[in-house]
C-alpha cells in the first residue's frame, strides 16, 4: 500500500467541494494531521507559518518558508500540482496569504492550529470569523477508505504482536518503568515509527486510566493493565488495551474481569451500519451497570482512530451519529476500584456492512503469567 493510496491526489478536490458545501471561504491547515490527511506532507510543526490554503473557489496553494521549500517540494504535497509560495524571513507571511485570498466573511482553521498562528490570521483577517477546519474535515476523516482501513488492520497486528511478548516483559519485582521500556521498544521493532503511548498500570495503579509509567515495583499476585499505542510511518495509529496478572488473580477481581469482558463483547456485538455511536457505550455500560458496577466505569466507551489516535467519533452517551461503513474506534470500556485495581479491555473495530470488524484480535481473556 502507497502513499497514494493513502492520501489520494483526487482528496484535495473532495475538500474543496466540501468547504464550499459547508459555507465557508477556505481553509487554513497549518501542520497537523488536518495537512497531512489533505496533502499527505508531513511538515514540521514551527513558528514560522507553512500553511494549504484550500479556498471554496480557486486555486489552492501553499505558504511555505523559504528554507523549508525543498522539505515540501520533496514532500507528497508536490504531486498536488498546487503552488508554493515561498516567503522570505522578513515577509509576513500571514498577510501574503490573507491578500492572495481576498475578501473571506468565514475561514475554517485546522484543529490544531497552534494559537500564535490563529491570532495572527485573525489580525491579517479582521472581520473574518474563524471556525475549526475540524467542522468540513470531520465527515471525511470519519469515512475511512479501504487503503485506511487497510493501513489500520496493519497497526494493529503489530501492536497484537507486542501485547504477545508482554507476558515475557512482566515479572514480580521489575518496575512498571522499566517494563514499559522493554515494550515501547518492542512497539518501534513490531514496525511502528513512533510510540505514542505505554501504559503499565499494576495493582491499585490500574484504577487510574490513563496511569503511564512509575517506579512501583510489580508484585506477585497483582493484576496489570497494559495500554499501549503507536504510528505507523504511514500516519495510522494502533491501540490495544490487555490485561494481565502475575499468577492467580484474587477472587473479587476474577469476578469484575468476568463483567469487563461481556461488556466489551456486547459493545462490539452492537455495532452495524445505521446505529448510534451512543448506542454502542450504552451496550457496554448496561452490562456493566447490571453486575453493579455502573459508578466504576468512569469514561466514555470508546474514540475514533486514524492517523490520530483521538479522533472522532466518539462512543459516547450523546453522540447521536449513526454508525457508517468505514467508521474506526475502539472499543474500550473499563472497571477501576480506586485504592485496590482496575482493568480495560480495548480493541480497534471498523463499521462493515455486516458489523463490527476488530483489528486487535490477541486473547481478551486475563493472561496469567
Ligand atoms: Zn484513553
Ligand atoms: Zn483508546
Ligand atoms: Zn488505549
Amino acid at each position: 500500500m502507497t502513499s497514494q493510496d493513502l492520501y489520494p491526489v483526487s482528496r484535495l478536490a473532495a475538500v474543496q467541494e466540501a468547504t464550499a458545501a459547508s459555507g465557508l471561504d477556505a481553509l487554513l491547515l497549518t501542520p497537523g494531521p488536518d495537512l497531512r490527511y489533505v496533502s499527505g506532507y508531513q511538515a514540521l510543526p514551527l513558528e514560522r507559518l507553512t500553511c494549504l490554503v484550500v479556498p471554496a473557489a480557486g486555486e489552492p496553494y501553499m505558504m511555505v518558508p523559504r528554507l523549508e521549500l525543498p522539505a515540501a517540494q520533496a514532500s507528497p504535497a508536490s504531486r498536488l500540482g498546487l503552488e508554493f509560495v515561498a516567503w522570505d524571513e522578513t515577509d509576513d507571511p500571514y498577510e501574503i496569504a490573507a491578500k492572495r485570498l481576498g475578501p473571506a466573511a468565514k475561514v475554517g482553521l485546522a484543529d490544531r492550529m497552534w494559537a500564535m498562528a490563529s491570532l495572527r490570521f485573525r489580525s491579517a483577517m479582521p472581520g473574518t470569523e474563524q471556525v475549526l477546519a475540524g467542522s468540513v474535515l470531520r465527515e471525511l476523516r470519519m469515512r475511512k477508505s479501504p487503503a485506511e482501513v487497510e493501513a489500520l488492520r496493519q497497526a494493529g497486528e503489530a501492536i497484537d504482536a507486542v501485547h504477545r511478548q508482554v507476558p515475557g516483559f512482566l515479572r514480580p519485582g521489575r518496575t512498571e518503568r522499566e517494563v514499559g521500556r522493554d515494550i515501547a521498544e518492542a512497539i518501534l521493532a513490531a514496525g511502528h515509527e513512533t510510540v505514542d503511548f505505554v501504559i503499565v498500570a499494576s495493582g491499585p495503579n490500574g484504577a487510574s486510566p490513563h496511569h503511564e509509567l512509575s517506579d512501583r515495583v510489580i508484585q506477585a499476585g497483582e493484576p496489570v493493565v497494559v495500554d499501549i499505542g503507536g504510528q505507523l510511518h504511514n500516519g495510522y495509529c494502533s491501540d490495544s488495551t490487555r490485561n494481565y496478572c502475575i499468577g492467580e488473580p484474587p477472587a473479587e477481581y476474577a469476578a469484575f474481569f468476568e463483567v469487563l469482558r461481556r461488556a466489551q463483547d456486547a459493545a462490539c456485538a452492537a455495532v452495524r451500519p445505521g446505529v448510534s455511536c451512543e448506542s454502542i457505550d450504552a451496550a457496554a455500560r448496561e452490562v456493566i451497570a447490571e453486575a453493579g458496577y455502573g459508578e466504576l466505569f468512569i469514561h466514555r466507551t470508546g474514540h475514533g482512530i486514524g492517523i490520530e489516535t483521538h479522533e472522532e467519533p466518539y462512543i459516547v452517551a450523546g453522540n447521536d451519529e449513526p454508525m457508517e461503513p468505514g467508521f474506526a474506534f475502539s472499543v474500550e470500556p473499563g472497571i477501576y476500584r480506586a485504592g485496590a485495581h482496575g482493568a480495560r479491555i480495548e480493541d480497534i473495530l471498523v463499521c462493515t456492512e455486516s458489523g463490527g470488524l476488530r483489528l486487535n484480535n490477541t486473547p481478551r481473556d486475563l493472561v496469567v503469567v
